[in-house]
Order: C-alpha cells, then sequence, then structure tokens
C-alpha cells in the first residue's frame, strides 16, 4: 500500500515537473505510472525545457526578440511606433503598421487586414487547407 503511495505521488512530482519545462503533464503522469516514478524523475530532470513557438519581431536597437504587436521593447524601451515594423508568422512576413493594421504582400499584391487576430486567423486558415 506504501509503494502505491509512493508511485503515485512520484507520477504527480513527475507530472508537475514536466509541466513547468513546457512538457505534457498528464502525457507524464501516466507514462509514469506506467514505467517507475523515479526513471521517469531522472528523464524529465535532464530533458531541456520546451519554449513555446510564438511569432517575434526583432528590436532593431538590442537584437531581442519581442512580440510583434509590442509598441515598445520591453529589453531596452525602443519604441516601434511610427516605423512600420516586418515580421514574420510561421514563415510569412508581414508588417505591422502604427494604426496596428497588418498588411502582407505577396507576388506585388497588397493585402490589409485590420489587426494581427484576423492575419493569424487567415494565416492558419491558408495553413489548413494546404497540408
Ligand atoms: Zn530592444
Amino acid at each position: 500500500m506504501e509503494l502505491l503511495f509512493f508511485w503515485i505521488g512520484g507520477a504527480v512530482l513527475v507530472a508537475v515537473v514536466a509541466s513547468n519545462k513546457g512538457r505534457s503533464g498528464p502525457g507524464w503522469f501516466f507514462l509514469s505510472l506506467l514505467i517507475s516514478p523515479l526513471l521517469t524523475l531522472i528523464a524529465v530532470a535532464v530533458m531541456s525545457r520546451v519554449e513555446p513557438i510564438e511569432a517575434s519581431k526583432t528590436c532593431p536597437r538590442c537584437a531581442e526578440s519581442v512580440k510583434p504587436a509590442a509598441i515598445v521593447c520591453k529589453h531596452c524601451g525602443f519604441e516601434f511606433s511610427g516605423v512600420p515594423q516586418q515580421a514574420n508568422y510561421k514563415g510569412v512576413p508581414y508588417m505591422v503598421l502604427s494604426n496596428g493594421q497588418v498588411t502582407m504582400t505577396v507576388e506585388g499584391r497588397t493585402t490589409t487586414w485590420p489587426n494581427l487576430t484576423a492575419f493569424h486567423e487567415h494565416v492558419n486558415r491558408i495553413r489548413k487547407l494546404r497540408v
């Protein structure tokens, strides 16, 4: 009975460490129950952190990456407003204008969206059709 308690407790610990590293908590919990909490805990401990993939733009002043919708760089305070910023979402290059509109030019045709969310939805729709 104590072993069972230790087993489940260990699996919960593995799940917590896994999700802290950006991995699937429930997935590692069940894997841990199946194999061994100790073995999977070691596996999770040596694994590198998974950073969520996010669209970003590069700050021209400090070269750090910031969110495409950012107006001020969180690293150095550089203001992006006024200058249209070239950015990239899932391989599709686009520009964020100072009024928040998003434009994309493909083969000489320029398309404009009212905001970044609308543009992301458009790209996701195209990606789904091609896959
Ligand atoms: Zn910066």
